[in-house]
C-alpha cells in the first residue's frame, strides 16, 4: 500500500506556522514513507475566502521546500474566480483531481443525494427563525443546543427539493462509536451527543465535513494528520465513512502549537509584538527556510533513541520522522531558539551563498549594493547575524556615498577633541600607504600605532570606527575598512576631522 497524505488548507488569509508544522509533518511523514504528498485547497467557504491566500500558501509551501506531489494544475487554479495571478505557479495536477475542492461541488451533492436515497440523510427546509427559537427555548432549559430532528421523520417529498433546504445527516439514535486517533488512542463518543449535522448547505455548497471526506476518499488518502482543533469532530467525520460505507483513513491530530510563554494558543499578539505568526512574515524577516523547517519538526515532534541534537539534516530527519514519537501535549513556540538556530544555520553557509541570500534583504531596504563591498564583509558578519535582515543595519555603512558621524561620537571616552583628531589623522597616514591592505596586518599595524602613541587599542579605535562606519558598533573594523577599500576609507577620515574642526 503506498501510504497517500494531504495538506488541505482553507484560503482563508496568509498561512500561519501551526499550518505550516502540518504541512511539515505530511510532508515528512509521506518522504519517509516513499509516499505521496498531496496539496488540496479547501475554498468551499466561500464567505471566509481571503484574496490573494491561495498563492500565498503554495509560495510558503515552496519556499520551505515542501513540492507536493499532487495538487491543483493550472487549469484548476484559473477556474478559482480569486483574481490571483498564477502565471508561474507550479503546474502539478494528479490523477485524482480537481485538487480544488470548490470545482468538486457536484461531485459533493451527489454524494448527499446518495445517502438522501439510502435514507441516512435528509432534506431539511426548518426557516432561520424556527431554529433560533428553538436555540432559545434550549438554552432556556440549559440545555445543549441541537436540531431537534424535526424533518427527520417527514414522508418523501414533503421537503420540496427545489426549494431552499440544507441536508443533514441522520445521526444513529442509540448507541456509541469508538474513533480511533493514532496519536491519542480510542475515543468513544455517545451518538446521543451528536447533532444532525448539516452536510450540504443552502447555497448547495458541502459544509467541510462532507467535502473533506468525500475528497480523502477520492483521492485515496491513507493518513490523516491535521490540527487538534479538528479532533472534536472526528466522531462526525466516522459517520460519514459509515453512512457511505467507505474505509476511514488513519487520523492522527498534531498537538495544537502554544505562545512560547506556553499558556494560550499561538496567534497575533499584540500590534506592538515583533512576533509573527505567519509563514511570510517569517521569510521576510530573514530566516532561513531550512532553518525554521528544522525547528518546525521539532514542535511536537522528537526523534526516539535518545537523539539529544536538534540541528540536524534533512535526509536524517526524514529518516527519524515517525509518527510514535509525536507528543500529544500541547507544544509551545520558542522565538529565542529559532533565533538561535537560524544563527547556526546562517554560519553554516557558504559565503557566497549568505551573501546571495543578504542581498535581496538590502535591496528591500533602499541600498544600493555594491558586490563586491557585500561579499567581503559577509565573513565578517557571519558570526553575528540572528537573521538575514540583521545584515541591513550590520552593512548599510558600506554602501552609501559617505556616513555621517556624530562629531560628539566621534571623541571617545575620556579623549579630547585634539586627541581624537590627532589619531585621525595617524590612521589616515597610515591607511594611505600600507600594504599589504588586509585586515589582520592592518590590525597590527594599528595596534602598534597605538602602543607608539600610549595608549589602549579600544580608545585608538574608536574614533576611526565612528569615522568609518558613523556607529559605535560595527563588525569587525578592519573587516570592514578592507570591504570599504583605501580610497572610500580616506574619504571618511578626512570627512571627520572636518567634522571635528568645524
Ligand atoms: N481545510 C481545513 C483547515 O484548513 C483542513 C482540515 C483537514 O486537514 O482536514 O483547517
Amino acid at each position: 500500500m503506498t501510504i497517500r497524505v494531504r495538506f488541505a488548507p482553507s484560503p482563508t488569509g496568509f498561512l500561519h506556522v501551526g499550518g505550516l508544522r502540518t504541512a511539515l509533518f505530511n510532508w515528512l511523514f509521506a518522504r519517509k514513507t516513499n509516499g505521496t504528498f498531496i496539496l488540496r485547497i479547501e475554498d468551499t467557504d466561500q464567505k471566509r475566502f481571503t484574496p490573494g491566500g491561495v498563492k500565498a500558501i503554495m509560495e510558503s509551501l515552496w519556499w520551505l521546500g515542501l513540492q507536493w506531489d499532487e495538487g491543483p494544475n493550472r487549469a484548476e487554479l484559473r477556474q478559482m474566480q480569486t483574481n490571483e495571478d498564477f502565471e508561474g505557479a507550479p503546474d502539478i495536477g494528479g490523477p485524482y483531481g480537481p485538487y480544488v475542492q470548490s470545482l468538486k461541488v457536484k461531485r459533493h451533492q451527489a454524494a448527499a443525494e446518495e445517502l438522501i436515497a439510502q435514507g441516512k440523510a435528509y432534506r431539511c427546509d426548518c426557516p432561520a427563525e424556527r431554529l433560533d427559537q428553538m436555540r432559545q427555548e434550549q438554552m432556556a432549559r440549559k440545555e445543549s443546543t441541537h436540531y431537534d430532528r424535526h424533518c427527520r421523520f417527514k414522508q418523501p417529498g414533503e421537503v420540496d427539493p427545489n426549494k431552499p433546504h440544507v441536508v443533514r445527516l441522520a445521526v444513529p439514535l442509540e448507541g456509541t462509536t469508538t474513533v480511533h486517533d493514532l496519536i491519542r488512542g480510542d475515543i468513544t463518543v455517545d451518538y446521543t451527543r451528536l447533532d444532525d449535522f448539516v452536510i450540504l448547505k443552502s447555497d448547495g455548497f458541502p459544509t467541510y465535513h462532507l467535502a473533506a471526506m468525500v475528497d480523502d476518499h477520492d483521492m485515496h488518502i491513507t493518513h490523516v494528520l491535521r490540527g487538534d482543533e479538528w479532533l472534536p469532530s472526528l466522531p462526525k467525520h466516522a459517520l460519514i465513512y459509515q453512512a457511505f460505507g467507505w474505509e476511514p483513513p488513519i487520523f492522527a491530530h498534531l498537538p495544537v502549537i502554544l505562545n512560547p510563554s506556553g499558556k494560550g494558543k499561538m496567534s497575533k499578539r499584540k500590534a506592538t509584538s515583533a512576533d509573527s505568526v505567519f509563514v511570510t512574515e517569517f521569510r521576510d524577516e530573514g530566516y532561513l527556510p531550512e532553518a525554521l523547517r528544522n525547528f518546525l519538526a521539532f514542535v511536537g515532534w522528537a526523534p526516539g533513541s535518545g537523539i539529544e541534537k536538534e540541528i540536524m539534516p534533512i535526509a536524517e530527519m526524514i529518516d527519524l520522522f515517525d509518527l510514535e514519537h509525536v507528543n500529544p501535549a500541547p507544544a509551545a513556540f520558542p522565538y529565542d531558539k529559532l533565533d538561535w538556530m537560524n544563527g547556526m544555520y546562517i554560519r553554516a553557509l557558504p559565503v557566497d551563498e549568505l551573501a546571495k541570500r543578504i542581498y535581496p534583504f538590502l535591496i528591500n531596504a533602499g541600498i544600493e549594493v555594491d558586490l563586491d563591498r557585500l561579499i567581503k564583509i559577509t565573513p565578517d558578519i557571519q558570526e553575528r547575524l540572528e537573521t538575514l535582515k540583521d545584515a541591513v543595519e550590520a552593512t548599510d555603512f558600506l554602501f552609501g556615498e559617505t556616513v555621517s558621524p556624530d562629531p560628539k561620537q566621534l571623541i571617545g571616552k575620556g579623549m579630547t577633541k585634539e586627541a581624537t583628531l590627532k589619531v585621525l589623522q595617524q590612521a589616515e597616514a597610515l591607511i594611505s600607504t600600507f600594504e599589504p591592505f588586509e585586515a589582520a596586518p592592518l590590525e597590527h599595524a594599528f595596534r602598534e600605532a597605538a602602543e607608539a602613541a600610549g595608549m589602549k587599542p579600544g580608545p585608538f579605535f574608536s574614533p576611526l570606527r565612528v569615522a568609518v562606519t558613523g556607529k559605535t558598533v560595527s563588525p569587525p573594523l578592519f573587516g570592514s575598512i578592507v570591504a570599504l577599500g583605501r580610497a572610500e576609507t580616506i574619504k571618511r577620515l578626512k570627512n571627520a576631522q572636518q567634522l571635528l574642526a568645524g
